[in-house]
């Protein structure tokens, strides 16, 4: 397990992400803080080459939050999320079994559950972490044990936002509106393991001003 390696494309994207928002010191500073100093004049191979660790990676975040504030690291980690999403999407859309899925005739909510099942299954094999999938009538339940999200940050707040990135995406990109994605319990408040609740009933993105 402390052997799994986050391919090198992936890594190249959040890169790319945080020099759009913070610059290109901000992100020589991260890689400064996360012991991956190596990679500002060498970023790893821009394509599916297994790179870099999960334990250099949980650091990286965790530097985020110590670095930025949660305050700022919050957008900052959401939009990672997105951006292992739209990865996924664009990248390995077999490997996530997303190819031609959203034109099944499957009803909602079931086309949401098979797809939801599916990516939790193949994100378990790409960040080597059990992702557990449970639901009741209104939500679907993601437990994630030894969650990597929040990267050993301590905090009285739930900081795993990345996968709530994520997952917004994915939601929107099944139904087409905005499903509410929380994080309800996080390893960085002390408690055992993250578990999140993802909405059934998604809201038009279109009604949402506020
Ligand atoms: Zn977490």
């Amino acid at each position: 397990m402390s052997e799994h390696r986050i391919p090198g494309k992936l890594i190249c994207v959040i890169f790319r992400s945080v020099e759009e928002q913070l610059g290109e010191n901000g992100l020589n500073t991260l890689l400064r803080r996360s012991g991956l100093d190596h990679y500002i004049d060498n970023p790893p191979p821009d394509d599916d080459t297994p790179a870099l660790e999960l334990e250099p990676f949980k650091k990286a975040i965790g530097s985020v939050v110590d670095l930025f504030g949660e305050k700022a690291a919050k957008p900052l980690l959401l939009r990672w999320g997105k951006l292992v999403f739209q990865y996924a999407l664009e990248s390995r859309p077999t490997m996530f079994g997303l190819a031609g899925l959203t034109t099944t005739f499957l009803s909602e909510e079931r086309k949401m559950r098979f797809i939801l099942s599916r990516v939790l299954a193949e994100l378990d094999k790409l960040f080597g972490v059990a992702h557990i999938l449970t639901e009741d009538e209104t939500h679907f339940h993601v437990e994630v044990k030894d969650c990597y999200y929040c990267g050993g940050v301590k905090s009285s707040e739930c900081i795993c936002w990345q996968p709530v990135g994520f997952w917004t995406s994915l939601m929107t990109w099944i139904t087409g509106k905005e499903h509410e994605v929380k994080e309800i319990e996080c390893k960085a408040q002390g408690k055992e393991s993250c578990k999140f609740t993802i909405a059934k009933q998604g809201k038009n993105a279109a009604k949402e001003a506020s």
